[in-house]
């Protein structure tokens, strides 16, 4: 069985005193595959000696987190660009608009957000999207971006079922985590109406870990979790949850 978390901060400082033995945790849970999102420059190195540690397992992705657009965000998107002009990447992300923290900078995410869309298309990459308190302002650039290169993740989707087939629309699969296992996460409740092809797994470890670690620092072990929960809400087994998400990653990753 393989399991895909296509969202996983593996580099973070809180995993720095026991990454090995949590990574071993993912490893026997048949967690194989691990999809690491950037957030912004200084997280680089850690993210290049990750890969180095577990280089069939770990793909990396590079750009610039909407929560990272500050007024230093020309020379960080041009550290963006630098690297995915020197090497491979997966997928250009974590990108987006997040006004939940702060709207001060509304106009430079919105154009961060375009740019790197841009970019991903040129090198025919998917993009993952961050979106917090943002819907309309995300769609707002994709409809004008829209078109055959356009297509990747709305990770951490917790909208409605309406943005969720508007999300679709723009060739994007929904990232299931931790919140569909929520008592108040209101997404358990429409998701059998949407087809499994349109979504992947992933655990945005460390944060947002599922029931019942909520509130604890998440890893990508406790996917399994978010798995029990699709297998109550399609009817499927396990290991179909798993194989066909797997599948789905790999339509978008293309690996
Ligand atoms: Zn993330």
């Amino acid at each position: 069985m393989n399991i895909t978390d296509t969202h996983t901060h593996l580099y973070s400082s809180q995993f720095d005193e026991d990454r090995a033995e949590m990574m071993q945790r993912a490893f026997d849970a048949g967690i194989n595959r691990f999809f690491i999102p950037a957030i912004d420059s200084t997280y680089t190195d850690s993210m290049l000696q990750l890969e180095k540690n577990y280089p069939e397992n770990v793909f990396l992705m590079m750009g610039l987190h909407p929560t990272s657009v500050k007024e230093n965000v020309e020379e960080e998107l041009a550290h963006v660009k630098e690297m995915i002009d020197s090497r491979d990447f997966y997928a250009i992300g974590e990108i987006g608009i997040d006004l939940y923290w702060d709207r001060t900078f509304l106009k430079q995410q919105q154009d961060a957000f375009r740019t790197q869309i841009r970019w991903a298309k040129e090198k025919n990459l998917p993009i993952i999207i961050h979106c917090r308190d943002a819907f309309d302002e995300i769609f707002e650039v994709l409809e004008t971006e829209k078109d055959d290169k356009l297509f990747g993740i709305f990770h951490c989707f917790t909208g409605t079922i309406e943005q969720a087939h508007r999300a679709i629309s723009f060739n994007m699969k929904l990232g299931i985590g931790g919140v569909v296992t929520f008592k108040n996460g209101k997404i358990d409740k429409f998701l059998n109406e949407i087809p499994i092809e349109n979504i992947v797994l992933e655990t945005d470890s460390p944060y947002l870990a599922p029931t019942p670690y909520r509130g604890k620092r998440n890893e990508s072990s406790y996917i399994t979790q978010v798995i029990d929960k699709l297998v109550d809400i399609y009817g499927l087994t396990f290991e179909e949850i798993a194989n066909i998400t797997t599948q789905n990653s790999k339509d978008v990753f293309g690996i």
